[in-house]
This record gives C-alpha cells, sequence and structure tokens, in this order.
C-alpha cells in the first residue's frame, strides 16, 4: 500500500537549488517543508551502488534523526558509451571546486578517445531518483529518466552540471539554452521534461493528494 505525505516533510539536501525546486513542486500540494540544512542535519556518505539505494540511504538517515517523514533525492547522467559513467559519480567528476566545465571537458575526451563521433554514439540520460522514508521505516520510491544525445561543444548559460552538453531527444536545443520553467517546470506551465519532473510526477501520483 502506497502512503501519502501529510503535514510536514523534511527536505533532507543541503543543496539550495534543489531544496528551492522541491519547495515550488510541493507548495500547491500544501506540504510544510523544512530543510535539513535548516535543521542541522548531516549529510550521510553516500555508499550506495545506485542512485535508488543513495536517496534512500538520504531519506531514512533524515527520518530517524527527526522522527518526521523525509524526502531525498540522487540523480546523474549515464552515458551509454562510457559504460554509464559519470552515473552515481556524476557530482564527484566536478571536483571539490564544482567544476562542471572541466567534468564536460573530461567525458568529451572519452568519447573522442573511444571515437564516439557521431550522434548515435553519443547517447545519454539523466536519472533522477526519488525517496520518502518514514521513522517507522516505510519507504515509497520511484526512479524516471531522460535520453538524449551528447554535444560538442557546450551550448547555453541556464540550468547547472552537465546541461549545456546535454540534447533532450526530440529539441534542438540542449538543457543549458533552456528556461528553468521549460526544463523542470510540470504543465500547464513547463513540459515536464527532466527527469526529476518526471519522477516527481511518478511520486505525485502515490504520495500527494491531488492539486
Ligand atoms: P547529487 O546531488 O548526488 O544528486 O548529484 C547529481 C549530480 O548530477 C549533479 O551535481 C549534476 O552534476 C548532475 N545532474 C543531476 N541532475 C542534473 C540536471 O538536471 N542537469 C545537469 N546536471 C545534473
Amino acid at each position: 500500500m502506497h502512503r501519502r505525505i501529510t503535514g510536514k516533510l523534511v527536505i533532507a539536501t543541503h543543496n539550495p537549488g534543489k531544496l528551492a525546486e522541491m519547495k515550488e513542486l510541493l507548495a500547491p500540494h500544501g506540504i510544510e517543508v523544512v530543510s535539513a540544512g535548516e535543521l542541522g542535519l548531516g549529510e550521510p556518505d553516500e555508499t550506495g551502488n545506485d542512485f535508488r539505494s543513495n536517496a534512500a540511504i538520504k531519506a531514512i538517515a533524515a527520518a530517524q534523526a527527526t522522527g518526521l517523514p523525509s524526502f531525498a533525492d540522487d540523480s546523474g547522467i549515464v552515458v551509454d558509451a562510457l559504460d554509464g559513467a559519470p552515473g552515481i559519480y556524476s557530482a564527484r567528476w566536478a571536483g571539490p571546486a564544482k567544476d562542471f566545465t572541466a567534468a564536460m571537458a573530461q567525458i568529451e575526451r572519452l568519447l573522442q578517445e573511444r571515437g564516439a563521433t557521431t550522434p548515435d554514439r553519443r547517447k545519454a540520460h539523466f536519472v533522477s531518483a526519488l525517496c520518502v522514508a518514514w521513522p517507522d521505516e516505510h519507504l515509497e520510491e520511484v526512479e524516471a529518466r531522460v535520453d538524449g544525445t551528447l554535444v560538442w561543444p557546450p551550448r547555453g548559460t541556464a540550468g547547472f552540471g552537465y546541461d549545456p552538453m546535454f540534447l533532450p531527444d526530440g529539441y534542438d536545443r540542449t538543457f543549458g539554452e533552456m528556461d528553468s520553467i521549460e526544463k523542470h517546470g510540470l504543465p500547464p506551465l513547463g513540459l515536464g521534461l527532466s527527469h526529476r519532473a518526471r519522477a516527481f510526477v511518478k511520486l505525485a501520483e502515490i504520495c500527494l493528494e491531488p492539486r
């Protein structure tokens, strides 16, 4: 049986961008949101082997620490020609300086080394895994992806991370060339295009009262 989120929800992230995005998505559902940062919670080590287990590790740690239902996400980019790298290590490839220009250049260098120069050899997808954990250990978990092709050089200055080199299937602009409503916004305002937006729609179906 799926469980609905009611009352207060901890957002287990220290990333202000993700917190703002989640607040926006949850506001219409009347959920009161408090962040892990505001509660002074630590960040657990992400020791899982996949996106789903890393999201669960973060959500369970926050639920145990606060006694409140807690939400966490894990995401990244999976490049087919690189056997799935950087995957769960997407943030780490940018190093402590969070240099995504360097991380994108690293992906491009590896693609060139493997002769991946045509669009069909440059397929990639973003993944978003979302988890809500309750203090009694009940979990709700969803995952979604958006497929696309990696372009070089990167295009656009919007968004973050690997957005400027990701061209979603069916579009002629990269995520770096789309505004945030277009990329993350849910219909009727946006296209519900991103992996996170798609995962959120799935979570809303099972855990939130209709808007
Ligand atoms: P997380 O905080 O462990 O989920 O790190 C995910 C990493 O994947 C981010 O630091 C970005 O590098 C990358 N990533 C995830 N979602 C996106 C996106 O929508 N656009 C660009 N990069 C993303």
